[in-house]
């Protein structure tokens, strides 16, 4: 072929390329993981023989092996069995834990699993304790009590760690991590926890919706976001039971050790990172929506949506543009 003819060739496949975004060679593949005690979701848009879908089941079924509080043989119960482990990674994420604990002035707390496990939540034989023994838990409670340098992890007085509140965040990021390495997009569902990567190939925005903590089957208001983000909600509805017409969430109140009793039903959390949107979301839900908007406008590295229990939704200023129902409230910096 000469030059000039191979030149020609050369010109129309680009453009080809750029009208089509090569959209032929990308499909949408789905695949649907139980892992963490949820179900999760997962889809990317991917060339045919990818394998990005295998690397991220994968890897959250080695999390799940590793984080589980309720599995005796994962690498958590052995540190909660022994007061100590040596793991560069489960030290990343104790410690970057631990700072979201200390900036949410101590309503994240990773130190809650003996009071949760009174309460019956991780293994849903429910019950409400006696406020005895509650109290008699708390010399066993506390972020004082869990250490962590570089590489070691070291719990005392009996403490016991929990992370359900940050676990599938973490995950969240570094299954972002594989997307972003493999050159691909997606939009991944680990149970509460959205994770958007990068672009549709259709051009068109992702589409977040926020259950209606009245009926989860529905949306209360979907987000509608470009690019990169994780979006988190922890809500009253997901794990929770009933005992003489009082409802008891599984996310507790560091102080009292027992459910969150507030105005909320439900606080969403959109940021960067997973990490970040999952500790955050849990620790907003502690503090309530009040005390969550003073702390969103000390803060420059996350917006939220709050639910409340008689219906009204409240959302920062950076998701005004994202969210399409005239029915919230905005607040402002
Ligand atoms: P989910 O994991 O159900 O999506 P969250 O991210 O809000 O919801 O995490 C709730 C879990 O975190 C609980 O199941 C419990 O294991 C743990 N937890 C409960 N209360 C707290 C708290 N105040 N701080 C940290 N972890 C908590
Ligand atoms: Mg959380």
């Amino acid at each position: 072929m000469k030059r000039s003819s191979l030149a020609v060739l050369l010109s129309a496949i680009l453009l080809l390329c750029l009208f089509t975004g090569c959209a032929g060679t990308l499909r949408q593949q789905d695949r649907t993981v139980f892992a963490m005690d949820t179900v999760m979701s997962l889809r990317v848009y991917a060339p045919e023989k990818d394998g990005t879908l295998d690397a991220l089941e994968a890897l959250l079924i080695e999390l799940d092996r590793e984080l589980s509080a309720t599995d005796p043989e994962s690498k958590l119960s052995g540190l909660n069995s022994s007061g100590a482990a040596s793991d560069r990674a489960l030290a990343d994420l104790v410690r970057r834990s631990a700072d979201l604990s200390r900036r949410t002035g101590g309503a994240l707390d990773l130190s809650l699993l003996p009071a949760s496990r009174l309460w019956g939540f991780p293994s849903k034989l429910y019950q409400v304790p006696d406020p005895e023994a509650l109290e008699a838990l708390r010399s066993r409670i506390g972020m004082d009590k869990i250490s962590v340098t570089e590489e070691e992890i070291l719990l005392t007085d009996g403490a016991q760690l929990d992370l359900g509140a940050v676990a599938k965040g973490w995950a969240a990021d570094r299954c972002r991590e594989i997307l972003e390495e493999n050159g691909v997009s997606g939009i991944l569902a680990l149970g509460g926890n959205i994770q958007t990567v990068g672009k549709k190939p259709d051009g068109t925005d992702w589409k977040i919706g926020i259950q209606d903590p009245e009926d989860p089957s529905r949306n209360r208001l979907v987000l509608t976001l470009a690019g990169t983000h994780a979006v988190v909600t922890s809500g009253d509805y997901q794990r929770a039971f009933t005992e003489n017409g009082v409802t008891y969430c599984h996310i507790l109140d560091p102080q009292t050790l027992s459910p969150v009793q507030n105005s909320l039903r439900s606080v969403t959390v959109v940021a960067d990172e997973g990490l970040l949107a999952d500790g955050l979301s849990t620790a907003l839900f502690v503090m309530g929506r009040e005390a969550g908007v003073a702390f969103w406008r000390s803060s420059t590295d996350f917006e939220a949506v709050w639910i409340e229990a008689d219906g009204a939704v409240t959302v920062t200023e950076g998701l005004s543009g994202a969210v399409h129902d005239g029915d919230v409230t905005v607040v402002k910096r």
